[in-house]
């Protein structure tokens, strides 16, 4: 099946894009300032709610699609705190956004591609292959399907926007780096959706020249790295990628980054039984990272991932017992680690799990219709 980007939506303006359309139309500056809080702060679902807008100009503006993203699915686990949407695009493809809420932050974890090519054999996006990139409306409209949902659910304070966002989503967000980097600067926007840059994280399987292109942008955005396993060999195996850009390439890369911006680095580690878990594989990698940090203080965190199972792959979760060896052999080594906290087990909202399981959730919501656009 050919998947195909389709028309621009009212999420794929920036500012200055969206005052070009309506000069065009012969409408002044203000209106685009208008209709662009209404996206961004109001969170409008409709046209039709962006009263102050003069009539024909909203009739006009009904004719551009508002948002691409069909909301066909909404399950949610932990007692209502996260949420899973499935949105379907325009051509078919589909992809999937996850709320979670804490007690003092709520963070969205967003999509950059339907699919994704990079094919890591623990990963069930990975799987998928890549169907397509995402427009940068696309990614955007995830964060503001999430701050409506949080919205709706009545949530308050701190909890009741969205305080961070993560691109752990399905894809590789540096293979659509332009588009992706689009919606970074649309949601950092603080005359918009205003979400500070340090509010963001961006996880990527290791592409080199995202992270060099990443420490010249000037929005101070975290890095956060899959790296998986300590020898190329391993790595190799587990992330086809490594062929291209071995473990050498990216702490390299992960070194200038460094010194460019000093700012930390996370390594996500996802822990498999009996291939990257042993205490020998801890000692080395806690090895890789100390000789491969800059001088000075280490800017370096590696967060354990416990691997949420994948069906059909021959690999297994770690048991507990073995990721808290793991854990405090890299304490021994004075390397700041933490395991990263699961959520949306019961509705495979966990990382890497976003992707073909769409037959028969748990206690799956509908929307109030059957499909409803993302914010109508
Ligand atoms: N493509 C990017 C970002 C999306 S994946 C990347 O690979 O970094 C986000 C994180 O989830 C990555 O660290 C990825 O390795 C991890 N992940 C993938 N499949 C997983 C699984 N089944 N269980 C736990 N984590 C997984
Ligand atoms: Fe793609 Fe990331 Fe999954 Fe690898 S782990 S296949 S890069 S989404």
């Amino acid at each position: 099946m050919h998947y195909a980007m389709e028309q621009r939506c009212l999420y794929d303006y920036n500012l200055s894009e969206l005052t070009e359309l309506l000069q065009s139309w012969g409408e002044p500056a203000f209106r685009a300032r208008q209709l662009y809080r209404h996206l961004y702060v109001n969170l409008a679902r409709q046209v039709d709610q962006m009263t102050d807008l003069p009539l024909a100009l909203r009739s006009r503006l009904a004719e551009i699609p508002f948002s691409t993203l069909r909301c066909e699915q909404v399950q949610i686990g932990d007692n209502g705190m996260t949420r899973k949407a499935l949105f379907r695009l325009p051509d078919g493809a589909v992809v999937e956004t996850v709320l979670m809420v804490y007690p003092d932050r709520s963070t969205v974890c967003v999509s950059t591609q339907a699919g994704c090519g990079m094919g890591c054999v623990f990963c069930a996006t990975g799987q998928l292959g890549l169907l397509r990139n995402l427009s940068s409306g696309e990614i955007v409209a995830q964060a503001i399907w999430a701050s409506q949902e949080l919205r709706a659910m009545g949530m308050a304070g701190p909890t009741g926007r969205v305080s961070n966002l993560v691109f752990m989503g399905m894809g590789e967000p540096f293979a659509n780096y332009d588009r992706w980097w689009q919606a970074v600067e649309r949601l950092h926007d603080p005359q918009g959706f205003n979400l500070g840059a340090r509010s963001m994280t961006v996880s990527t399987v290791g592409l080199v020249k995202g992270i060099e292109r990443l420490a010249n942008e000037r929005l101070p955005i975290n890095l956060a790295i899959s790296l998986h396993a300590p020898d190329d060999a391993l790595r190799s195996e587990l992330m086809p990628v490594n062929r291209r850009y071995p473990i050498a390439d990216l702490m390299a890369a992960t070194r200038n980054y460094i010194a460019k911006t000093r700012r930390r680095v996370s390594f996500e580690y996802v822990l498999l039984q009996g291939k990257n878990d042993h205490p020998h594989q801890a000692i080395a990698l806690a090895r890789l990272l100390r000789r491969s940090a800059p001088r000075g203080p280490l800017l370096f965190h590696v967060n354990l991932i416990p691997w949420n199972p994948v069906p059909g792959t021959p690999l297994g979760r770690s048991e507990w017992e073995r990721v808290t060896t793991f854990q405090q052999i890299l304490t021994d080594y004075d390397i700041p680690c933490t395991v990263r906290v699961e959520r949306g087990v019961e509705i495979a909202a966990a990382c890497g799990q976003l992707a073909g399981r769409h037959g028969v959730p748990l206690n799956t919501v509908e929307p109030e219709t059957p499909t409803r656009n993302l914010t109508g």
